[in-house]
């Protein structure tokens, strides 16, 4: 049985001022039946860390170097989020492909580091408008799926979220038919990798403009085990009922 998560990404949003939304989400669910992950800039993750002491809430960082240290000026290695208090990391989000040019083997060796590091990597995959158009959404995230994620993986090490490019900050939300396709050939495509306990063990999470009043809608579909929420998780008000929507 896989545990839901309701996971926010602040992107680059927030100074110490914005730890009162994580408090505010940590005391408006004390003892939630869902995880509860919380992304913030790295700046913010050992302040973090002691805001959220006690908790149900985990917290993560947004990207890391495959490297685990060297001369890489103003990158950050899987171990030293995991020593600022992080519990996961966000890899691969559109983003950083497009801010960064990241490439899928690229994203797999972050995600090689962050697994060597005891983090659960959170690897981000998802189709343009132009794909979609194009019908070519499946072959696009399978393709991101198989190489973004290494082998020799187990089921709680890994999330996967699938957020297409056109939906994340615009409104736009895919319909639910077209979540639950992705989602299944997803699903489908993790267990034939590697097998079914492990693919049944590896939570799909859905992102790209979930609020409070869609969000229910989008967890009752097929293989939708959560949210990536970007906007919606920067303040309690927003994210609290997303996490509720999803108990
Ligand atoms: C995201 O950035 O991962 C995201 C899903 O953003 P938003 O919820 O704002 O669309």
């Amino acid at each position: 049985m896989r545990r839901k998560l309701a996971a926010g990404n602040w992107k680059m949003n927030g100074t110490g001022a914005a730890l009162d939304a994580l408090d505010a989400i940590a005391t408006a669910h004390p003892a939630p039946t869902v995880d509860i992950l919380i992304c913030p800039p790295a700046t913010l993750l050992s302040r973090a860390s002691q805001a959220i002491l006690g908790s149900a809430v985990t917290l993560g960082g947004q990207d890391c170097h495959a490297e685990a240290s060297g001369a890489h000026t103003g990158d950050i290695s899987a171990a030293m989020l995991a020593d600022a208090g992080a519990g996961a990391v966000i890899l691969g989000h559109s983003e950083r492909r497009a801010d960064h040019a990241e490439t899928d083997a690229q994203v797999c060796a972050k995600t090689r580091a962050a697994l060597e590091a005891g983090l659960i990597a959170v690897v981000c995959i998802g189709e343009t408008l132009a794909e979609r158009e194009a019908g070519q959404t499946l072959d696009v995230v399978c393709g991101q799926l198989a190489g973004s994620l290494p082998d020799g993986i187990t089921g709680n090490q890994i999330v996967v979220a699938y957020e297409p490019v056109w939906a994340i900050g615009t409104g736009k939300v895919p319909t639910l038919e077209q979540i639950a396709e992705v989602h299944d050939a997803l699903r489908g495509q993790l267990v034939g990798r590697y097998g079914a306990e492990t693919g049944h063990g590896i939570r799909l999470l859905y992102g790209g403009s979930v609020k409070p009043g869609n969000a229910a809608e989008i967890f009752a579909v097929s293989n939708v085990d959560g949210a990536l929420v970007g906007g919606a998780s920067l303040s309690a008000a927003d994210f609290s009922p997303i996490v509720t929507a999803l108990e």
